[in-house]
């Protein structure tokens, strides 16, 4: 069946529930195409609200202010996962939702996402769902040492607790929240990679090359693209995250985290159906941004080439940056060849919290992830 949907054109307005640093990059490129953008986002000073021509402070439970953003709205998309399914009703009822909740109430729960893709024989390592601590113990005793991630809510790391031996399970199931969780074996991990898709309602997508991603203490440190993995790799990696994305039926863009072992083997960790962090570099590096694509994919409109045009990558810039009574060296960074600043807007700089990204293109990747890396260790250093 072909479905015949008309584009949704510059103009119109967007809203997007999600007003942090994926909304705000995502306004940008929807405010440089002509559309109007509307946000909704429970804090008040959230990053994008400076792009909205209007801001509904609300909490994600409160289905009256997501019906609201929705009736203003052309079509509505999101930077979150975990906005309650009848908030997410309640949008749809008005608007078009991309993604839609059926989506997000597969992804949105860590537990139904992993069951989700085994029963989809997507490739996964072992795991296993506990809902007390007792089950969890035994699950690490079966698994060996495992990370236990609680089920919702968990995300840079968040919500995730290393242990060796089943005698630590039941404190790691309380220091997740002790409700449900997941325990994943620990995994011998060779390379991180994830694959960004993109797909319109009418089923069209295009699928960006894949991304290799460094992570400390579980968080994102920098991202670079092209991958220089084999190529052979990176066609299964791409053909895997297009498969994710066709059968889970999502419309706008789907992340795919990936793992590849040691051993060569290459795993799925886990989705994120929206705009991505290992993606930020798409904006230098891609010839069609993550941003612009979102806004392309939601309004129906033909999707952009994902060719790289030129090697980038990104570091990260969070909070702890702020702690000391130096401020950061932006000076130092930029005065790095091929180097731009990207921050977020946030004032208050938690340790931890996402404040924005040093961004490098270079002639290959290595020399973007060079120059990005010198960046980040100028920045903080204090000047002379
Ligand atoms: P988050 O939602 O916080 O991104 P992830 O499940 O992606 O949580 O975990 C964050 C990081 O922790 C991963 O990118 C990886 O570096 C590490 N990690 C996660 N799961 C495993 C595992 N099973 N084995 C080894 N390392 C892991
Ligand atoms: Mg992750």
């Amino acid at each position: 069946m072909t479905v015949i949907t008309r584009p949704i054109l510059p103009g119109a307005t967007i809203g997007f529930l999600g007003g942090g640093q994926l909304g705000r990059m995502a306004a940008m490129a929807a405010r440089s195409m002509g559309y109007d953008v509307q946000v909704l986002d429970p804090d008040p000073t959230c990053s994008a609200r400076p792009l909205a021509s209007h801001t509904i402070t609300a909490a994600w439970a409160d289905a009256a202010a997501a019906a609201e953003l929705a009736s203003a709205s052309d079509v509505v998309t999101l930077e979150i996962e975990q906005i309650p399914v009848p908030t997410l009703e309640a949008v749809a009822a008005r608007a078009p939702l991309h993604p839609g909740a059926s989506v997000l109430h597969i992804v949105q729960d860590r537990a139904r996402q992993k069951e989700w893709l085994a029963a989809e024989r997507f490739p996964l390592g072992a795991f296993r769902v506990v809902t007390t601590a007792e089950e969890t113990a035994i699950a690490v005793e079966a698994l060996g040492p495992s990370i236990v991630k609680s089920a919702i809510g968990g995300y840079d790391g968040r919500g995730q607790v290393r242990v060796r031996e089943a005698g630590e399970g039941p404190s790691a199931f309380d220091g997740v929240g002790g409700r449900r969780a997941v325990v994943e074996k620990f995994l011998h991990i060779a390379d991180e990679l994830s694959v960004l898709v993109a797909r319109r309602a009418d089923g069209a997508m295009a699928v960006y090359p894949p991304s290799r991603n460094h992570h400390t203490a579980g968080v994102l440190t920098w991202a670079v693209i092209p991958s220089d993995l084999p190529t052979a790799l990176e066609t299964e990696a791409k053909g895997l995250a297009g498969a994710i994305a066709e059968r889970l039926g999502v419309v706008g863009l789907l992340a795919v985290e990936m793992f590849r072992l040691r051993s060569g083997e290459l795993l799925v960790n886990e989705l994120a159906p929206r705009p991505h962090n290992t993606y930020h570099h798409s904006e230098r590096s891609c010839a069609t941004s993550q941003f612009e694509q979102l806004v392309r994919a939601v309004c129906g409109l033909p999707l952009g080439a994902t060719d790289v045009i030129c090697p980038g990558a990104i570091h990260n810039l969070l909070g702890d940056l702020w702690a000391s009574d130096q401020p950061p060296d932006y000076a130092a960074a930029l005065g790095v060849p091929g180097v731009r600043l990207h921050l977020y807007g946030k004032a208050d700089a938690r340790p931890g919290r996402k404040m924005g990204h040093l961004s490098a293109v270079g002639v290959t990747a290595d020399e973007a992830l060079a120059r990005v890396r010198r960046a980040y260790d100028l920045i903080h250093l204090t000047p002379t």
